[in-house]
């Protein structure tokens, strides 16, 4: 159906004031349904999926991960949707809070507006940290996992910790990964090692091996040493004659 013919069959009404018409009634105005809601008579109502989806929003306020929370979804309630349709047609949708363009009643609501509003303040920060913070991985390409002996990349260790008064501190850890393993899970290898850790562990073993560099070095240097004693000798034979300065 065409633009036109949606004006023509609604009697010349202009199609966007049909929608906010429909809008006001609560009526369905795309086929777009979310996770958790279903279309009966034209409105929106809870489906099968709502206390799945309502689940798996508070199991996201919980840990703050949408890979987690998308995974959740998936293992204990055994819904596939992928991270961004979870954000956009879950945690960022009003409608879980029973509410579309201005419509308080549009249809039932999953969460409370305070829960909601809360969901809205994590991802915010989380894009926030994702926009404005690239971080530069300096070991890409240089490690190898000791499994499979791919390439290791750059990923992040999340870590929240609550403190006594209750505020949250969440922290993003930069490390490193076997990337077959989290594409393609060919690889046993799934855990993720900090940057820091990688950092420690060259410090020492440069270290050591600086030691022994320093070793040689020393000795070789014995050797210039020696050189130089033979040089000056050489040198006092060329020595200007005494009492004369050179200005
Ligand atoms: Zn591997």
């Amino acid at each position: 159906m065409t633009w036109a013919e949606l004006e023509a069959q609604n009697g010349g009404l202009r199609v966007a004031d049909v929608f906010r018409t429909k809008v006001t009634h609560g009526e369905v105005i795309t086929g777009k349904v979310p996770h958790g809601y279903r279309i009966e008579d034209k409105h929106l109502v809870l489906s099968e999926e709502a206390p799945a989806i309502q689940d798996t929003i508070f199991y996201f306020l919980k840990h703050q991960s949408m890979n987690q929370a998308v995974q959740y979804l998936k293992d204990t309630h055994g819904i596939i949707m992928s991270v961004q349709n979870f954000k956009q047609s879950i945690l960022r949708n009003e409608k879980i809070t029973g509410r579309y363009r201005s419509n308080d009643t549009y249809c039932p609501r999953l969460i409370s507006d305070e829960t909601f509003h809360q969901v809205q303040r994590i991802l915010d920060h989380n894009s926030n940290i994702k926009s404005s913070q690239k971080y530069p991985y300096i070991f890409t390409g240089l490690l190898v996992c000791a499994e499979c002996g791919q390439k290791m990349g750059g990923c992040h260790i999340n870590t929240v910790s609550k403190r006594k008064d209750k505020t949250v501190l969440r922290y993003k850890y930069p490390a490193y990964e076997c990337k077959r393993h989290r594409s393609f899970k060919k690889c046993d290898n799934g855990g993720a090692i900090r940057e820091v850790r990688i950092e420690e562990y060259l410090l020492k073993n440069v270290k050591e091996q600086f030691g022994s560099y320093i070793a040689d070095f020393e000795a070789k240097s014995k050797k210039t040493v020696d050189n130089r004693q033979k040089k000056n000798q050489l040198q006092k034979k060329n020595r200007p004659v005494k009492g004369f300065i050179f200005k």
